[in-house]
């Protein structure tokens, strides 16, 4: 085989389709016996990402323009409108399943229910399935990926934690809005969320683990008591969460045994903890210098998928982080709301929210081993 996908979430399953669409002879495998199950993400796709990636209308949700940014004491909170539809909160489970068929018709083969064990020389063992032989390996197998650390790559150090719960509601009893609450007793670094579409709301919380002394779920339930748009379940109530790395895209992605992609590559953006637009985005360059080495032999092609060069431009999003976790106590998240009132504040919160910049741009030209640098 050519190339074996570790992790079949979005990461995963749209390199694979690009890998296999390129000719090249695709494996992937998750731990997960079905895709609608342990789900890991709200779904929230953002406007920039719908503008240039082809996400099916009938996959995501009605479009939110409406935010609500309350203070630790919930009243009063700031309203930002957008002038364009920004949010779209997907079925996952239908994304997932429509990436994998996306990836099967381009000739790759999705087996489920297989776990990851190690690799050493291109020999793979699973816990559940025979060993394999690979000539390069896709480590999209998340946040703590097991295929970064066996490859010898860099692997994510700082994490927020996260945890909601979803569920129907009935309909006309809402209006679309996304809810953010900051407070650092529920959500301690990042924020408490509300997504109402008028079909499902999401209600969540995250934050860093060393801070939440209680539990994440225990933060959750206890944000749920009295999350704002007051939502009621009219159906089932799934729960979700895991890891966030939000340390920012890692340097060493790549080597001649294979590459990381997705939560696995830290490719997330470090303030808005938003990772479905890097899944997509990066798995394009992640495709083309796989395929570029695996034609030519020429390791001087892996250059071109170089974590550094991109996380230069994460610099002022990991400071702003760095500026989210520091708000430690209430009275502190109340006068940064306070700040956010004014003219300027709005502007900063609506470029941040509403803004193009949540993940960079990535060049996916292959590049020209023999020059180094990508084909004009
Ligand atoms: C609670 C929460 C809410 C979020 N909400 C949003 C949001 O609304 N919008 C947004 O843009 N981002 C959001 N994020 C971040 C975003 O969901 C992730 O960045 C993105 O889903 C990562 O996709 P991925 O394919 O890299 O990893 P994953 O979706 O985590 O996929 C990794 C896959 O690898 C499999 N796997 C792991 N280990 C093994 C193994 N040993 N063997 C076989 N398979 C293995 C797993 O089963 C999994 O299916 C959220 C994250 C969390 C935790």
């Amino acid at each position: 085989m050519d190339v074996l996908v570790v992790g079949a979430g979005l990461a995963g399953l749209h390199t694979a389709r690009l890998l296999a669409w390129r000719g090249l002879n695709v494996m992937v495998v998750d731990r997960r016996r079905s895709l609608s199950a342990g789900i890991r993400t709200t779904g929230i796709f953002v406007r920039r990402t719908l503008d240039d990636f082809d996400v099916p209308d009938h996959l995501l949700g009605p479009a939110v323009r409406d935010v609500l940014l309350y203070p630790p004491s919930r009243r009063a909170p700031i309203r930002l409108t957008s002038d364009r539809d920004e949010y779209r909160v997907a079925d996952m489970a239908a994304v997932y399943e429509h990436a994998r068929r996306a990836a099967e018709s381009a000739g790759a083969r999705v087996l489920l229910g297989v776990r990851y064990v190690d690799a050493s020389m291109g020999l793979v063992r699973f816990a559940d399935a025979e060993p394999v032989t690979a000539r390069f390996i896709v480590g999209a197998d998340g946040a703590r990926s097991r295929v970064a650390r066996d490859l010898g790559l860099d692997v994510n150090r700082r994490f927020l934690v996260g945890a909601e719960i979803v569920h129907p509601v009935a309909s006309g009893t809402t209006t679309p809005a996304f809810h953010c609450v900051l407070d650092p007793r529920i959500a301690p670094g990042y924020l408490g969320w509300v997504i109402d579409d008028g079909r499902n709301a999401h209600v969540g919380v995250a934050g860093y683990p060393d801070a939440t002394r209680t539990g994440i779920r225990h933060l959750l339930d206890a944000f749920a008591a009295d999350a704002p748009g007051g939502t009621t379940p009219a159906g089932p109530v799934e729960r979700r969460g895991g890891p966030i790395p939000v340390g920012g895209v890692l340097r060493r992605l790549a080597c001649p045994a294979g590459l990381l992609v997705g939560d696995a590559a830290g490719a997330v953006s470090p303030l808005t903890a938003g990772g479905l637009d890097p899944c997509l985005r990066m798995s394009e360059l992640a495709a083309a210098v796989t395929a570029g080495y695996l034609r030519t032999g020429d390791q001087r092609v892996l250059s071109r998928y170089d974590g550094g060069a991109l996380r230069a431009r994460f610099r002022g999003r990991l400071l702003l982080r760095r500026a989210f976790a520091g708000i430690r106590s209430p009275a502190a998240a109340e006068a940064v709301v306070t700040a956010l009132r004014g003219r300027a504040g709005r502007a900063l919160a609506a470029r941040i929210l509403f803004g193009d910049g949540s993940f960079p741009d990535v060049d996916p030209r292959p590049v020209d081993p023999a020059i180094g640098h990508p084909h004009r």
